[in-house]
């Protein structure tokens, strides 16, 4: 499975620290599909990682 890089990474991580919001990417390769949430239900974000992660279902 590929990782996103880690720059990559710790960009998400300053964004999850300066906007409380959260940062999915689909995994697939060469595919940009990127999901962001804050503030949501944990079922809601359940939700919205497993979109962004299915590359099916999108
Ligand atoms: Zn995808």
């Amino acid at each position: 499975m590929a990782r996103p890089a880690l720059t990559t990474r710790l960009a998400d991580a300053l964004t999850l620290i300066i906007t409380g919001s959260t940062t999915v990417r689909c995994l697939y390769p060469k595919c940009r599909v990127q999901v962001r949430y804050r503030n949501v239900m944990p079922s809601e974000a359940k939700r919205l990682t497993e979109l962004a992660l299915g590359h099916d279902r999108h």
